[in-house]
């Protein structure tokens, strides 16, 4: 990343931390197929093992119970399908990894700041007799609004109902605690806090149902098969480790959005009233095109994100908003803001100016200039 950048657009991926950096280099240099029993594949074991301990230690789980993938997307797909359960309820604010991954899955909606409903969940579960699969996740992507899920699997348990959670953006920023939270998946993605992309885990409590969905050599303990990305997977450890207590960037949000209200009182921070992850924003400007904000931002220097990254590059009306009730028209201006290990408050105050020139240079002559100055 060029130091001439602004880097916040943590929620869509996390610049490499340098102990991850240090840890795969370690990993290519040392080679070797954690398979084989001679040396070179024993080494290659000694990482892997050592990386798995550090990701369970980042959610409280067992060494055993963390099998690793190709990241976030494929533990979200094979946990749904993994669980075994044909009814899968999920919230209407879930990754696309999570709501395209089954048939007929039962959406369950979001109260106006993005939490999901509970009484409906609770109604739905018990509509039918079918063992079911409830699958929420702990933080949402666009707007950091963080969901009950211990409430969830409550609700869940009562009923018989597996519960799986999509922790891959409160992973590494937040305490995320396996047991603590009672649920029976957990699914992380190491680019997400600063480990490599294309490297993640599903966390299988111990004693849930699993049904792998790749076979072939055994590895993961028949959970996952496939020679091991082993310097991803270094990688992924190093950087959980890295973490420590997670981000203590409340305080800097919190005044961030402040300043963004006193230049434009009319913009709106989604899902404020609930609680949220300490690096994420997402705040609409009045009248203003999210795309715009986004080129506009970039050509001074900054990278921030319109609702979701899109493969495509496209930036797409925001499901997620939608589903809060939103009105289309000012989902279409929503930005997201996300910082995280290595940014600074400076990185916030050049957003802040930019956000500010660009609001008065499409026609907002009217803020109050004293106070937003
Ligand atoms: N779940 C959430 C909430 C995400 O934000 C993302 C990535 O944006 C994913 C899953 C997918 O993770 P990955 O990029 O590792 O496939």
């Amino acid at each position: 990343m060029p130091a001439t950048h602004t880097y916040l657009d943590h929620n869509a991926t996390s610049p490499l931390r340098p102990a991850a950096f240090d840890a795969m280099v370690g990993a290519l240099q040392a080679g070797g197929n954690p398979s084989s029993v001679h040396r070179a594949g024993r080494g290659a074991r000694a990482i892997v093992d050592h990386a798995r301990r550090q990701v369970a230690a980042l959610v409280g789980a067992l060494p055993a119970e963390v099998v690793f993938t190709s990241g976030g997307t494929e533990a979200n797909n094979s946990a749904l399908s993994g669980a075994g359960r044909r009814r899968v309820l999920v919230s209407a604010v879930e990754h696309d990894s999570v709501l395209k991954a089954a048939n007929g899955m039962e959406i369950v909606p979001v109260q106006g700041n993005g939490v999901i409903d509970l009484g409906v969940l609770q109604e739905s579960l018990a509509a039918s007799p079918e063992p079911a699969l409830v699958s929420v996740m702990f933080a949402n992507n666009e707007t950091g609004v963080l969901q009950p899920i211990a409430d969830v699997v409550r609700v869940a348990r009562a009923t018989g109902a597996l519960v799986h959670c999509d922790a891959v953006q409160g992973a590494g920023k937040v305490s995320v605690d396996l047991h603590g939270l009672g649920v029976d998946y957990l699914s992380l993605s190491a680019h997400k806090f600063g480990g490599p992309a294309g490297v993640g885990a599903l966390i299988v409590r111990s004693g849930a149902p699993f049904l792998p969905d790749r076979l072939g050599g055994g590895q993961e303990t028949n959970r996952r098969a496939g020679t091991e990305n082993v310097a991803g997977i270094a990688g992924f450890g190093a950087a959980a480790a890295a973490v420590g207590n997670g981000l203590a960037t409340r305080e800097w949000r919190d005044r961030l959005e402040a300043r963004l209200l006193e230049i434009a009182p009319a913009a709106r921070i989604h899902g404020a009233s609930a609680d949220r992850l300490p690096n994420t924003t997402c705040i609409s400007m009045p009248g203003v095109g999210a795309e715009t904000q986004v080129m506009a931002l970039d050509l001074a220097g900054i990278c921030v994100s319109a609702g979701a990254a899109c493969s495509s590059g496209k930036v797409t009306r925001s499901a997620v908003l939608l589903a809060m009730g939103v009105e289309p028209g000012e989902a279409e201006t929503a930005l997201r803001i996300s910082f995280g290990w290595n940014s600074s408050f400076d990185d916030i105050e050049r957003l802040i100016a930019e956000w500010r020139d660009l609001y008065i240079r499409v026609g907002h002559s009217d803020i109050d200039h004293a106070r937003a100055a």
